[in-house]
């Protein structure tokens, strides 16, 4: 088995890391082909008004100058030279991926491109809880239901254009109680904080940060799995069509 592993914090990053010690437990064929600086945030967002730069580290092992989606789309068509991964994991990313976080997402949406691409993609997650009993053990979770979490998903066949977003509770691994498979929640919109500034020249700046997460109720929710203490594995769809609407607007124009 073949793997590619990516994410949006950077080649640099601890996630990454954590991952490839994941994926050396499911195989010993592993591509690294992480963006060069961190990308939070950039969802799937691919670099179009300016060129990007590969850059080499070792055998297997390469940043991109771009965006996840860069780096995704560079490793499957030009770096791996036609040897198509049959795995994609994007991980692990450092905080939260879960309920409408997830457009945001620089790491989920480096596994929507493996998806795009036909590949099998899991994007992966590390909580975190602003606790510093919790935080100061980072990936704990991660590191021990890493590999759990992916195995039987390697023995599922996705559904066709779906990918799978897994988050890790800020637990102790020990004090896991599971893995739950779940819905994407929502949340409130005043999760966003805007941090109003002026910088050293005495012009404003905003800087945009996230504030508490307010719960969806419901006990089905990725939000409330991480809540109730279980690794969440949520599988997503490319297919953003709102079904529902779809049927009661089909007469909307006669
Ligand atoms: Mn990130």
């Amino acid at each position: 088995m073949r793997i590619l592993i990516s994410n949006d914090d950077g080649i640099n990053a601890p996630g990454l890391a954590i991952l490839e010690e994941i994926a050396a437990e499911l195989s010993d064929d592993i591509w690294v082909i992480a963006p060069a600086e961190e990308q939070s945030g950039a969802g799937h967002s691919l670099s179009i008004t300016k060129p990007v730069q590969i850059r080499q580290y070792g055998k297997r092992r390469y940043s991109v100058t771009g965006t996840p989606t860069d780096s995704v789309m560079l490793g499957i068509g030009k770096i791996m030279g036609g040897l198509k991964p049959d795995l994609l994991l994007s991980g692990v990313n450092r905080g939260a991926n879960l309920g409408d976080d997830i457009t945001y997402s620089g790491t989920v949406a480096a596994a929507m491109e493996g998806t795009l691409a036909g590949i099998k993609s899991i994007a992966l997650s590390q909580v975190y809880s602003g606790d510093p009993l919790y935080d100061d053990m980072p990936f704990q979770a991660a590191t021990h239901w890493g590999a759990k979490a992916i195995r039987p998903l390697l023995e599922h066949d996705f559904e066709p254009r779906s990918l799978m977003n897994i988050n890790f509770p800020a637990l102790r691994a020990d004090d896991i109680k599971g893995i739950k498979i779940t819905k994407q929640g929502f949340h409130d919109y005043g999760r966003v904080a805007i941090t109003e500034g002026k910088d050293p020249r005495g012009t404003p700046y905003y800087w945009f940060g996230l504030n508490a997460i307010e719960h969806t109720s419901g006990h089905d929710s990725d939000l409330e799995a991480i809540e109730d203490g279980y690794v969440s594995v949520t599988p997503l769809t490319l297919d953003l069509t709102h079904q529902e609407a779809l049927r009661k607007m089909r007469t909307l124009y006669d």
